[in-house]
């Protein structure tokens, strides 16, 4: 599932490849998405040229002229492909054509993804993007504020993570490892968290997504891999998907939980279960 560092790598690639062209084409293939891509969308931005390619927690929105804007998640299985050859693959649900012969492909196996068209005044209220937590690559994202946005919480460390009302873009992936190199369990109170080990643990998940970001700008040459994709690469994690092996800091074998469809992966020495619900709810600045 693309998280903030790819989406965030995807967005950087259409800034690279697409801002400033005008939209010619729109071909909906599939238009049984998560929810349906609306009728009015080939009509409302045909024609447009594209202003603005912005990103708020996984969700790209790509600004054309005339305030039109194209709200884009990639959900469980969502990618965007350039310059794709004639005729559609499988899966291939939309195809944009830009000025200059550039082409840009939505394709989801699992179509949980969104396509969606809003006009720009509309932004501010919408509910998806309400809900939305910080943004943790954001200036003011630091230790007080994860600490403000865990106070009262019951639920664990990685679920809240997981929480995009809490905080925005991380999913499973950078979850993990975040909390690796905090040093601290997947499954602890998220309530029960000092602000010093907020301090620490905000501090984790910037290092986490500023070296998966640089570790994506380097691998993908302007963002788009050979075959077309943008933003998904592949990177070397600390303990993600490394059940069995050892922890690069104390050689234990790194443990995976797994609750519901999801794992977690951690070392069980240098991330030890500690601190405890206490209830009621802190004052938070
Ligand atoms: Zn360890």
């Amino acid at each position: 599932m693309p998280e903030l560092p790819e989406v965030e790598t995807v967005r950087r690639g259409l800034l690279r490849h697409l801002l400033g062209r005008r939209l010619v084409r729109v071909e909906v293939r599939e238009p049984r998405l998560r929810r349906p891509v609306p009728a009015e969308l080939a009509p409302a931005l045909a024609g447009r040229r594209l202003e603005r390619v912005e990103r708020r927690g996984k969700y790209l929105l790509l600004t054309f002229a005339g305030k039109r804007v194209l709200l884009l998640h990639l959900g469980m299985s969502g990618r965007l492909l350039l310059d794709r050859p004639e005729p559609f693959s499988r899966h291939e649900h939309l195809r944009f054509g830009f000025e200059g012969g550039r082409r840009l492909s939505f394709i989801d196996p699992r179509r949980f993804g969104i396509v969606d068209l809003l006009a720009e005044a509309e932004l501010e209220r919408d509910p998806r993007l309400r809900a939305l937590g910080p943004e943790p690559l954001a200036e003011g994202f630091d230790g007080t504020l994860l600490w403000c946005r865990l106070q009262g919480r019951r639920l664990g460390l990685k679920a809240a993570l997981l929480d995009q009302t809490i905080l925005a873009g991380l999913g499973n992936i950078y979850a993990c490892e975040a909390l690796y190199h905090a040093r601290l369990h997947p499954l602890r109170p998220a309530g029960s968290l000092s602000r010093q080990g907020c301090r620490r643990l905000a501090a984790a998940i910037r290092h986490t997504l500023e070296a998966a970001l640089a570790a994506g700008g380097s691998s993908l040459r302007d963002f788009v891999a050979a075959d077309g994709m943008l933003g998904l690469f592949q990177h070397r994690f600390a303990v993600y998907g490394r059940e069995g092996e050892p922890c690069g800091r104390c050689g234990r074998a790194i443990q995976r939980l797994r609750e519901g469809g999801r794992s977690t992966f951690y070392c069980p020495k240098c991330q030890r279960r500690r601190g405890h619900w206490t209830g009621g709810r802190g004052r938070c600045l």
